[in-house]
């Protein structure tokens, strides 16, 4: 698929799944997972409401039908049906007839923003509550509402979606992203469009590695996967969380826990000779999943994959975060970058030289002739050849030698590949 249509179709997902109401578990999790499912062939899990999960305890399912706050003639003034943000998400349900002032303690507005709506939950807090614009808020006269928010809090699930794309070894590449945000694209939707478009890529590339793909609610849903495949961690050896990654912002890498893991090189790599402008920032425990991958008994390889970071533009947690807001070429953008350190990680191997006492006679090898390249590509194509004969002792991985070498990781891996032909490389 061309690359500027591989932006539309992630932009045309996004709009799919844009109007489901979702949270950390409910139907709007089930159909979001149903149509990230029209594009790759996910497992979903249902993990059961009181299940101990480390720390946490899965909560109670939240479902919602319909919530209003009208007015003593009968108006609807704020309408869950026009936009879901308007209920705080989790909202106990309610029923009930409440003056100005009390309705007032349960409204959520921006008053620097007047014309959008905040994104506000109360999972772990029995509440409830309403989110509107600002200049709606003022518009409210003194009089008695009518506020009806008709949820539901039960015995359920917590839901999941899983893909493992099984590579020439065991070792895992971890992918993950949250599904639990209701009608906002760029925190949440870009990060599912990008997976799902990068996990079709990998389905239908050959892999040294194996790729496992999370599509799950926040923090719960990662700490949830975490406490039930704790076996399976071990496997992990790369991992990347993916979230805002259709805004007009630079990328912004926020590195593993680790700080100096293979997953942090590489991509620091990949950002330098972008050519485009970048910011990579430490671990710091707050943010998405990476918090729950990178806790000390983990401590994996995972790190975050973003555009501008969360908390970091105005229409963070807004309504203002909209189809408007993300752009298919962004999402695009995004897309190749995490592809190129892919790419480097697949490729990034070890070898030792199995002619390391003096350099090998390239020429009676016939690896001249063998170098299709000419002039100056044929130049840098030597340089590189005699960069990975004289670093490869096991303890330089090609990343290691095309940065020292500053040859490129391209045309350090041209290289090795000869080199590997000609029988002058072990890989380790
Ligand atoms: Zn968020």
């Amino acid at each position: 698929m061309k690359i500027n249509s591989l932006g539309k179709k992630m932009y045309g997902l996004i709009e799919k799944l844009y109007p489901v109401c979702r949270s950390i578990t409910g139907n709007g999790v089930r159909d979001t997972l149903k149509i990230i499912g029209t594009e790759i062939p996910i497992t979903v899990t249902e993990v059961k409401s009181g299940t101990q999960v480390f720390d946490w305890v899965v909560p109670m399912e939240w479902n919602i039908e319909d919530a209003y706050i009208k007015n003593s003639k009968g108006e609807k003034l704020v309408d869950f049906k026009n936009n879901n943000l308007h209920v705080v998400n989790y909202s106990i349900p309610v029923r009930k007839t409440v003056s100005l002032k009390e309705l007032k303690e349960h409204l959520f507005s921006l008053p620097d923003h007047p014309d959008w709506i905040p994104y506000r939950t109360t999972y772990y807090d029995e509440a409830w509550g309403f989110c509107l614009s600002h200049s709606q808020l003022l518009d409210l006269k003194d009089e008695q509402y009518e506020v009806v928010i008709d949820s539901s809090l039960e015995k359920g699930s917590l839901i999941y979606g899983e893909l493992l794309i099984k590579g020439a070894l065991t070792d895992e590449v971890l992918i993950s992203t949250h599904i639990c945000h209701p009608s906002m694209c760029n925190d949440n939707l870009s990060g599912i469009a990008v997976a799902a478009c990068l996990a079709e890529y990998l389905s239908q590339t050959k892999n040294r590695y194996s790729y496992r793909f999370l599509f799950i609610p926040g923090t719960i849903g990662s700490i949830t996967w975490l406490a039930l495949n704790e076996k399976k961690t071990g496997k992990i050896k790369h991992g990347l969380v993916l979230t805002g990654l259709g805004d007009s912002g630079s990328i912004t890498y926020k590195k593993s826990r680790r700080g100096n893991a293979e997953i942090d090189r590489v991509t620091e790599y990949v950002l330098k000779n972008s050519g485009d402008n970048y910011s990579i920032i430490d671990f710091y425990p707050f943010g998405y999943d990476e918090r729950q991958y990178c806790s000390p008994g983990f401590n994996l390889p995972v790190g975050t994959f973003m555009r501008s970071p969360h908390g970091k533009y105005p229409e963070y947690h807004t309504s203002a975060d909209n189809l408007k807001f993300v752009k298919s070429e962004k999402l695009n953008d995004s897309l190749q970058k995490i592809k190129s350190v892919i790419e480097i990680l697949e490729g990034n191997k070890t070898f030792f030289s199995l002619n390391p006492k003096c350099e090998p006679q390239l020429g009676k090898r016939g690896i001249y002739k063998a170098m299709n390249a000419v002039g100056e590509d044929k130049a840098k194509l030597q340089m590189a050849i005699l960069w990975i004969l004289n670093l490869s002792d096991g303890s330089n991985s090609l990343l290691d030698i095309a940065e020292k070498s500053s040859c490129g990781f391209g045309l350090i891996k041209d290289a090795s590949t000869i080199l590997l032909k000609n029988k002058l490389l072990k890989e380790i």
